[in-house]
């Protein structure tokens, strides 16, 4: 349920400190740190499940949330016509450094295909 070795944990329980752009009773979405793009917020679940590998059936609605909550944002941000990406990064090989399931919402700038 929480990994209290999990920095994304710690967010949720509010160990650590950090400003929510929104929050419900399944997930809570941050600001980016390190921002890729004008608009990059990390939406993330309560629960700690460290890789999209690790979802289980009884995940699928958790996981749906997290992408209509994300795509809110993106909206509300003005980037539902112009496009923006949502991205899951799964284990080291692709990116993946924080291993608690996060959407990453990119918006505000033009994005390249394939992704590197
Ligand atoms: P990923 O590499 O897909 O696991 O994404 C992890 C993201 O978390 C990166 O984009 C980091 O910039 C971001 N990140 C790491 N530490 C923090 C932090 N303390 N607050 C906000 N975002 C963070
Ligand atoms: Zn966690």
């Amino acid at each position: 349920m929480t990994d209290h070795s999990c920095l994304f944990c710690k967010m949720v329980a509010r160990t650590i400190p950090v400003k929510r752009v929104h929050e419900d009773d399944r997930c809570i979405a941050i600001e980016d740190i390190n921002p890729q793009a004008p608009t990059h917020v990390l939406v993330m679940p309560r629960t700690h499940i460290a890789t999209l590998n690790d979802l289980a059936a009884a995940d699928e609605a958790l996981a749906g949330h997290l992408l209509r909550v994300g795509a809110e944002i993106a909206r509300g941000r003005g980037h539902a016509d112009a496009g923006w990406r949502a991205t899951f990064n799964v284990n080291r090989g692709a990116g993946q450094t924080v291993f608690h399931i996060h959407l990453h919402v990119l918006g505000g700038r033009p994005f390249s295909w394939p992704p590197g």
